[in-house]
């Protein structure tokens, strides 16, 4: 056992170092832009008044195209819809039973899953604060449930440490803050803080480290009453006769430290994972469901796209059928919104700047793979009590999320057995879909034996091999966004672009209604005051 002094500060050091990664980590996403709150006020965003006989063509049918169509048609505007697929949606998309995807490569997967069972391959949740989401969903009526983030008897796992067995979020994170708090209040015992703080300050810190960290009367972190209803008991406290309340052990300091299981702590701490989290009640198509609802008959689907021009006076866009391409079909309008992800429109022959693009050219596109497994029985909640929430590991898969709806029911249910980023994903992206779902399999059964005996079937979609997007969402750095961002945005001649890759909050769906909201109103204001000058 320590403590030295020095060991003591050296230990602490070690710890919020290293932990600070998180911090780090969340200041460089929100430098990035992923963690900014959303800005959306509903007031800013009415538009009306449209120049009498004035069309906009919108590109893609995903969030970012209906909104600009559904907002711009009330302003007066005459607008329709190229979408590359049969449905609307885009990215914003749910696999259900007998739904079949044809991914590059020429895989076609079709769905086994049990009807009510779904995977949302894209977006699968809703924070608070994405207001001109919520907007909408209240807007069209659809119906919202909570997204369920931190489950605290869910799993950390590591192959590296506790001989490849998980434990519990809740014991990792009682232990974690259990030993920072002895810790601290050691430093404060020998006067190592008194220089950074007042007395009344340093009693006051003592009093929230016991609090916070579950330490005993003398300020230690160690098997006890208040440790362990922190970080759970051996044997729950019962009724009767039943056997007495049992105290559990707190993981050893150096053993928790070396781990790294407190790593995932943060995770359901940043901005963007807080509760309240949200997801559509039966999958997250919804929203593009009731999207359509409102715009769907101004859509033009299996529509690919193949060339934009634009002069002084419109904008002229060839397109083919994508299902069965042969003659090449030709839509005008005076105005246009394109939101097709710049790794297809960088392939597009188009007539924009030089500026625009090589904005377009300069954002490269993330790699993310999503892997649905359908089991014979919910073994996650009945043998393990996770109702629920995410399972973090150190595995390619590098988590698990069991299902944040009907919960306690019987019979089958979908786990969303990994989601794959970075070489991770690459790999996964390289096998077939059947070995992505065998690797899910082998891989999660060391978190959950049950596994194999209880798999029923899987399906993955590797977004790089999604053939209209090539890719889960624009990567921008500090870099590219100081040289190319508002280029990016700028209406060029007759067009405006929109999508999330257009936003401070790409990869999410609130990106791409920000984005498209700002880029119609913009071009709304462009095309009225063309239309005085012309006058
Ligand atoms: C794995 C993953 C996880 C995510 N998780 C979340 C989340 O939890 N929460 C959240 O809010 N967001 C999440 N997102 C982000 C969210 O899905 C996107 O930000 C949003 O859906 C993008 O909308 P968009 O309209 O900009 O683009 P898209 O939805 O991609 O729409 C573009 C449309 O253009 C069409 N198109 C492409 N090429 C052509 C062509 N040549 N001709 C005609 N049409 C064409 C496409 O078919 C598509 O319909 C996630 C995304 C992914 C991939």
């Amino acid at each position: 056992m320590e403590p030295t002094q020095g060991i003591s500060r050296r230990a602490l050091l070690s710890w919020i170092g290293k932990t600070a990664g998180a911090v780090a980590m969340y200041q460089a996403m929100t430098s990035l832009g992923f963690a900014a709150e959303s800005s959306f006020d509903s007031n800013n965003y009415e538009l009306s008044g449209a120049p009498k006989g004035s069309s906009v063509l919108i590109l893609g049918g995903g969030l970012a195209g209906m909104t600009a169509a559904y907002e711009l048609r009330k302003a007066g505007y005459k607008v329709k819809i190229l979408e590359f697929n049969p449905k609307a949606g885009g990215r914003c998309w749910t696999l259900r039973g007998g739904d079949k995807y044809t991914e590059l490569g020429g895989h076609t997967q079709e769905c086994k899953f049990d009807e009510g069972q779904y995977l949302n391959p894209g977006p699968w949740r809703i924070p608070y604060h994405h207001h001109a989401v919520l907007h909408y969903c209240k807007q069209f009526d659809v119906k919202l449930e909570v997204f369920n983030q931190v489950n605290h008897n869910a799993y950390f796992h590591s192959t590296k440490a506790f001989d490849g067995k998980p434990k519990r979020y809740r014991e990792v994170q009682a232990d974690f803050q259990g030993h920072i708090a002895e810790l601290l209040s050691k430093c404060v015992d020998q006067k190592g803080l008194d220089q950074a703080m007042t007395k009344q300050d340093t009693e006051r810190l003592l009093l929230v480290m016991r609090e916070w960290g579950a330490l005993n009367g003398d300020n230690e972190y160690v098997k006890g009453v208040e440790s362990s209803l922190m970080r759970g008991f051996d044997v729950q406290p019962g009724g009767g006769l039943m056997p007495v309340e049992q105290y559990s052990q707190p993981i050893d300091r150096q053993e928790l430290l070396n781990s790294s299981l407190w790593k995932h702590l943060h995770y359901g701490q940043a901005f963007e994972y807080q509760s309240t989290l949200f997801q559509p009640v039966g999958g997250m198509d919804m929203i593009a469901k009731a999207f359509e609802k409102e715009v769907g008959s101004l859509i033009r689907y299996n529509s690919k796209v193949t060339k934009i021009d634009q002069d002084d006076n419109g904008v002229t866009v060839n397109y083919v059928d994508s299902q069965n391409p042969g003659e090449t079909m030709t839509e005008t309008a005076d105005w246009c919104v394109c939101t097709i992800p710049l790794s297809i429109l960088g392939q597009i022959p188009s007539t924009f700047s030089n500026k625009m693009t090589s904005a377009i050219r300069a954002v490269p596109y993330d790699s993310s793979v999503k892997v649905g497994l359908q089991f014979k029985r919910r073994f996650w909640e009945e043998d393990e009590h996770i109702y629920g929430g995410v399972s973090y590991t150190d595995m390619p898969i590098e988590l698990i999320s069991y299902p944040s709806t009907d919960y306690h029911s019987s019979g089958k249910g979908v786990l969303l057995g990994g989601y794959l980023w970075d070489e991770n994903s690459y790999e996964f992206t390289s096998m077939t879909p059947d070995m992505r779902v065998k690797k899910a399999l082998e891989y999660g059964s060391k978190i959950h034996p049950q596994y194999m005996d209880e798999f029923d079937n899987g399906i993955s979609v590797a977004w790089h091999r999604v053939p209209w997007v090539n890719g889960c969402y624009g990567m921008w750095t500090p870099e590219t966004r100081e040289a190319h961002y508002n280029n990016l945005c700028e209406i060029d001649g007759r067009i405006v672009l929109a999508g999330e890759h257009a936003s401070y909050i790409p990869a999410w769906m609130e990106g791409a209604i920000l984005s498209s909201l700002d880029a119609i109103k913009r071009l709304h204001q462009h095309a009225l005051d063309s239309s005085k000058q012309n006058a």
